[in-house]
């Protein structure tokens, strides 16, 4: 068989465990069988502190010119990370640089297999989550009210007017707390939601507290409304699906009665607390799939799970490790069938339909890593190592090409 051609994706190495899983998609499961075709960049924490973190930097510019990305797992250096490194810096996340270079919006998706039941059992199809990841409580200004006294909320214009309400006249102690947000992020998010469900031929469903929150949660509200008539409506009535707004209380009882198929935006904190409930009721970390969304149309892929230090520091031990490497996997794939739908390059994207279809057959056979087999209650489970799993999955693969 003929190698696939492909226009380069952008390519964003990482460290420890994924980064041994890395090597081993690329060796057994697409150069076998696609010219793969990146731009490198070594995110590997040991480079990024050589390079004083411009390698993530180059990295995010280069997904702004090639416009697809996947990215492996990295670590976030932290004080235990420095010493055990030798870093110059505790340099900052590498997903946060992305993210403020792409202004983008994270979703996150679970991969659903028929031998693993989600906890809600009407659940048939994926539910993604649209985190918001700016303001909100996440840059709050707090105070911890000592005593009796008056707070309020004081906005000054540049031109020196000012708005003045009491929040409350405190008779006693207290909490207070200052949040928030920038309509030029909420719009990013708008659009990065709209463009991401008609990328996926979803419907999009959007819920907050407007109600309650007249002002804050209101705009929400009223911006995303305001780019979906402006800008989306033809674009969704065209591709057959639909946005509707609805109270995040109702969204909620909606959503645990519903068959799954769509994409849920949420404000930061809705997010993340929603995005841990949805991933938990659907299964496992290790098969969470993860893509930055930019407003502007660059795609980012990852796991959503870290590098699995654990089952690193074993596998430095000599010891084999059952490390689940299908959400890395789909965000190789994820990249691939982007790349392929960009340039219009069919086999590209049927290629990463089939290595797709191969993970989820291997688990579907039973065979399956050690986090998977701790799910599933079926009696011909077989637990296999990363390799083992690997290699099962190749051999479906070449029966589907
Ligand atoms: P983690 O790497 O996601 O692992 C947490 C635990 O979840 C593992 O110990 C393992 O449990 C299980 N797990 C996760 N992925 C798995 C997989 N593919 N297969 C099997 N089991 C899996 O999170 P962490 O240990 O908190 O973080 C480790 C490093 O990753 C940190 O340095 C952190 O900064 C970084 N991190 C990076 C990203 C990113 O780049 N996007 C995201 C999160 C964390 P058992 O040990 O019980 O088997
Ligand atoms: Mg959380």
């Amino acid at each position: 068989m003929e190698k696939i051609k492909m226009n380069p994706i952008v390519e964003m190495d990482g460290d420890e465990m994924t980064r041994i899983i890395w090597q081993m998609i690329k060796d057994e499961l697409i150069s076998p069988f696609v010219e793969l075709n990146t731009e490198y960049y070594d995110l590997g924490l040991k480079h990024r502190d050589e390079t004083d973190d411009q390698v993530t930097i180059d990295a995010a510019e280069a997904t702004k010119r090639l416009k697809v990305a996947v990215k492996c797992a990295t670590i976030t250096a932290n004080a235990q990370r420095v010493e055990e490194y030798g870093l110059k810096s505790m340099w900052k996340s590498p997903n946060a640089t992305i993210r403020a270079a792409l202004d983008g919006t994270v979703f996150r998706a679970p991969i659903m297999v028929k031998r693993i039941k989600p906890c809600v059992v009407s659940w048939q199809a994926p539910i993604t989550i649209a985190r918001h990841a700016y303001g909100d409580i996440y840059k709050a200004a707090e105070y911890r009210v000592p005593g009796p006294g008056k707070a309020e909320l004081v906005f000054t214009g540049e031109n020196g007017e000012t708005f003045r309400e009491t929040i409350y006249d405190f008779e006693c102690a207290g909490v207070l707390q200052g949040n928030y947000n920038k309509d030029s992020s909420i719009e990013a998010f708008a659009r990065s939601c709209f463009e991401y469900a008609l990328s996926e031929k979803q419907d999009l469903w959007f819920s907050t507290k407007d109600t309650i929150s007249k002002q804050y949660d209101q705009t929400f509200k009223l911006i995303f409304q305001r780019i979906y008539d402006e800008e989306y409506k033809d674009k969704f009535e065209e591709a057959g699906i639909e946005y509707f707004y609805t109270l995040i209380d109702d969204a909620v009882a909606r959503v645990i009665r519903s068959k799954g198929g769509f994409v849920w935006a949420l404000k930061n904190y809705d997010g993340d607390v929603m995005s841990d409930m949805v991933s938990t009721a659907y299964g496992s970390l290790a098969m969470m799939t993860s893509v930055l969304v930019s407003p502007f149309g660059y795609f980012e892929y990852e796991a959503a799970h870290g590098t699995v230090t654990r089952h690193y520091y074993r596998y430095l031990k000599g010891e084999t490790t059952s490390t689940n490497p299908v959400a890395t996997i789909f965000a190789w794939t994820g990249a691939l069938r982007k790349r392929g739908e960009l340039d219009g390059n069919k086999a590209l994207s049927d290629f990463a339909d089939k290595l797709d279809k191969a993970c989820l057959d291997t688990i579907d056979s039973g065979i399956m890593t050690g986090d998977l087999a701790l799910l599933c209650k079926d009696e011909d489970v077989q637990k296999v190592d990363t390799a083992g799993f690997i290699a099962a999955i190749r051999a479906n693969l070449e029966k589907a090409l």
